[in-house]
């Protein structure tokens, strides 16, 4: 005899909340949905979901409710008028916001008498449900040790930590990651195709190059935490002349030189404040708060 699926309220059936709640069906829970716009529930109650009329009848199906708008507004919008209904429930936000406005909807959801999670989905709605894919959790740890066979419907959780801000900060710094990585990628798939290159052919090069790029990251962690950057491998001045030849190369075939441009003023800046000599951990000292240096 395996125990009974916990029951689970989807309360935003856009994109991802319809992953969300598929993801659910498919492990077996008993799923409740919710939307703004009724037609979405439609394809999730053929799947054997119960569409609510009312967030208010949404929330008082399940003893855990995650939510998925598109912003903090609207979960407001959504929760408020039904905020008797939470009572000894928990919440679990997946709606994208900042560390502020997860610490205030944890407040608001204590000042109710209902659990608050915090998350952050670090997937698109396909793969939702992949056990590969991070979402990222923040809020007390025993509500998340008690949910935690439901939310791994989801994706593999992570749970950083009791401040509920700490999900929403993580996904800025991520995005942020992604973005830079993306960009750099596209920018030398613009250079190599320049001169004829396909990105089919210059991306599995690419990707061996960030399996040691990944190498990088973990021997500089810890000079970052320490403050100590020995520049025994690559200085910032040598790498300052490196993409002195990007910009060249990229400049020669008409290439945007925005991002090596920026890159190459942060070292710079480095470099001016006396680190050039230092590894490239070293530009730490100029990006974060002067309070931190
Ligand atoms: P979406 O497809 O545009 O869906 C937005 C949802 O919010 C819909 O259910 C919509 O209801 C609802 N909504 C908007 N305003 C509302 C209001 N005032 N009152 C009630 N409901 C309202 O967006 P999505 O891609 O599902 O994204 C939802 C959240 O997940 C966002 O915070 C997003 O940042 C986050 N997220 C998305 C992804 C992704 O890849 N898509 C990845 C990670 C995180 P209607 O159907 O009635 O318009």
């Amino acid at each position: 005899m395996t125990a009974p699926q916990q029951a689970v309220t989807v309360l935003g059936l856009g994109q991802m909340g319809s992953a969300l709640a598929a993801a659910l069906l498919d492990r077996g829970h008993p799923t409740t949905v919710w939307n703004r716009t009724p037609g979405k529930a439609g394809p999730l109650a053929e799947r054997g979901a119960r569409a609510a009329a009312t967030p208010r009848e949404a929330i008082a199906a399940s003893p855990l409710v995650i939510a998925c708008v598109l912003d903090h507004e609207a979960l407001h919008t959504v929760v408020d008028p039904a905020a008797d209904t939470l009572r000894g429930r928990t919440l679990v936000n997946l709606t994208s916001g900042s560390p502020e406005q997860a610490r205030e909807a944890a407040a608001w959801a204590a000042s109710r008498e209902a659990d608050y999670l915090d998350g952050a989905i670090m997937t698109t709605p396909p793969g939702v449900g992949d056990p590969a894919m991070m979402v990222l959790y923040s809020g007390a740890e025993k509500v998340f040790e008690t949910h935690r066979p439901a939310l791994a419907a989801l994706g593999d959780p992570l749970h950083l930590g009791a401040d509920p801000g700490l999900a929403s900060l993580y996904d800025a710094a991520l995005l942020g990651l992604m973005w830079s990585t993306m960009t750099g990628w596209l920018h030398g798939t613009a250079l190599v195709g320049a001169e004829g290159t396909p990105a089919a052919a210059f991306t599995p090069v690419a990707l061996r190059w960030l399996t040691a790029v990944a190498g990088f990251l973990t021997r500089y962690a810890p000079q970052v935490d320490e403050g100590r950057y020995p520049g025994d491998d690559a200085t910032v001045d040598v790498q300052i002349a490196a993409v002195d030849h990007l910009l060249h190369a990229a400049a020669a075939r008409g290439v945007d030189n925005a991002l090596p441009g920026l890159l190459k003023a942060v070292m710079e800046k480095a470099s001016a404040a006396g680190h050039g000599q230092d590894s490239y951990a070293a530009l730490i000292e100029v990006l974060r708060p002067a309070s931190r240096t």
